[in-house]
């Protein structure tokens, strides 16, 4: 079988999937949860519940602050005690809602039995509002709403949708888990958005370290006998399962500099993305849980958990044995493209789908030396940018270069600090440069919208 992969740069870290017999296992109900109102990219939601307020689990606790915006459900049943301020797992505070948790009682109207619904309604605009009101948004990390992303601008059109299986970072086996134990589902979300998107072609890409997985999936589609699906073999390479690495991989387009995929007719959604619209559509279930790999050689146990949304995240790590003394590091994500978690009492998001523990020596870096001018930071990049020459021109703070050279356009998925022989913190520094390029970029467009709007006075 031919595998796939994308065409430029790239690593091979070591897959380290240690977790992969973990079967998910429904976690314990935590006393207490918070809901932040920023778990998805664009506006953060505005809570429509007050302190004292009893809510079901499923039921609507905070709504889209803005197009750009999603949903918010409770993921227990209980009393609304608090909505304020609370740090998140950076330490940044965020308007949470503390609910203390007093039971399990669903909203009526969700399905919450294993029964699987294959027959897909008819009709789009009922299935794009079903995955608005579910607050659905990107599980594989991006977390932009979904709905917004399935309706393109005019004059843009969908070719294929891609189902991105390959959870490439190392560590990472909650989607592969998924794949397993849900594929039926996650082949039945496929379906529904490549109706919605127009009866286009969709690929579930699968990593072929994922042999169970890709035999099954194929299973399932054979036996829901849906047309139009097929599962893509790629390649085992860092980082596949980028959203414009994919595209390229998949139908050998490019997208271009600030463009969307759409832009080449790709929609790119992750397993759990598929898996949750098909409960939103099939069993009227809002994201009120996800999957979440707890790993690492010095966890306290492998496991794969499903954890209702607002989980504090020391609760996650009590109930397998607490935090070891040799943990050094807990990272939300994998070790490529993870955040350190500054404050464990923070909660999870719906974008939360790992917790990696690493000791002091697998957290260490070896001290920085001089750039020789190997040019591997180059040769790994799958952007095609130059690593090393940003890197200068971060320290030289000069701003205007580092947009001609696209700083703008880095993924941040670390192959270049991967790469380097002298251990430069290239992502590190790039990600700050990058970050001045955005915001440079958005005060432009801010003063050309205020100036063209004044024009019009
Ligand atoms: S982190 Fe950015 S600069 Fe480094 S390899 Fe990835 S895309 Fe390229
Ligand atoms: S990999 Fe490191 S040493 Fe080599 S060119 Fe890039 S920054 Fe310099």
């Amino acid at each position: 079988m031919s595998k796939h992969t994308f065409s430029i740069g790239g690593v091979h870290p070591h897959d380290n999937k240690i977790s992969r017999a973990c079967a998910i296992e429904p976690l314990p109900l935590a006393p207490t949860v918070y809901l932040s109102m920023s778990q998805h990219i664009g506006a953060p939601a505005k809570p429509v519940v007050a302190v004292g307020d009893k809510v079901k689990v499923g039921q609507v606790v905070a709504e889209p602050g803005g197009f750009v915006s999603a949903f918010i459900h409770s993921s227990v049943s209980g009393t609304v005690k608090s909505i304020g301020p609370r740090k998140d797992l950076a330490g940044n505070p965020q308007t949470c809602i503390e609910i203390a948790v007093e039971g399990d009682e669903w909203l009526e109207g969700i399905d919450t039995t294993d029964t699987l619904i294959t027959e897909i309604p008819a009709d789009n605009k009922a299935i794009l509002d079903k995955i608005r009101l579910g607050g659905v948004v990107g599980l594989g990390g991006a977390t932009f709403p979904t709905h917004v992303k399935l309706s393109p601008p005019p004059g843009s059109k969908c070719e294929r949708v891609i189902i991105n299986g390959c959870e490439c970072e190392p560590y990472l086996t909650s989607d592969f888990r998924t794949l397993l134990e849900k594929g039926e589902q996650v082949v039945v979300g496929a379906a529904i958005l490549r109706q919605v998107m127009g009866n286009v072609p969709c690929t579930i890409a699968i990593e072929e370290n994922k042999p169970e997985a890709i035999a099954h999936i194929q299973d399932v589609i054979g036996k829901l006998g849906y047309e139009g699906i097929e599962v893509m073999v790629m390649k085992m390479m860092y980082p596949q399962g980028g959203e414009k690495q994919l595209i390229d991989a998949v139908m050998h387009r490019q997208v271009g500099s600030g463009a969307l995929p759409i832009s080449v007719g790709a929609v790119v959604q992750n397993v759990a993305t598929a898996l949750a619209v098909y409960d939103a559509v099939q069993k009227n279930k809002p994201i009120v849980d996800n999957s979440v790999t707890v790993t690492g050689a010095c966890a306290p146990k492998q496991a794969n958990l499903l954890v209702r949304v607002g989980t504090p995240l020391r609760y996650i790590l009590d109930y397998l044995g607490g935090v070891p003394e040799e943990a050094a590091k807990v990272i939300s994500g994998g070790p490529m493209m993870g955040r350190a978690v500054a404050n464990l009492d923070a909660a999870t998001v719906k974008g939360t789908g790992a917790l990696l523990l690493l000791t002091e020596k697998e957290t260490r870096r070896a001290p920085a030396s001089a750039c020789i001018r190997c040019g591997k930071c180059a040769d790994a990049c799958p952007m095609g940018l130059e690593p090393f020459l940003l890197n200068r021109l971060v320290k030289a703070n000069d701003l205007e270069q580092l947009e001609k050279n696209a700083a703008q356009d880095c993924i941040e998925c670390g192959c270049c600090l991967y790469s380097c022989p002298a251990h430069i913190p290239l992502l590190d520094n790039i990600r700050m440069g990058k970050g001045a390029v955005l915001g440079a970029i958005r005060a432009r467009a801010a003063a050309a919208k205020a100036a063209a709007e004044a024009a019009k006075k």
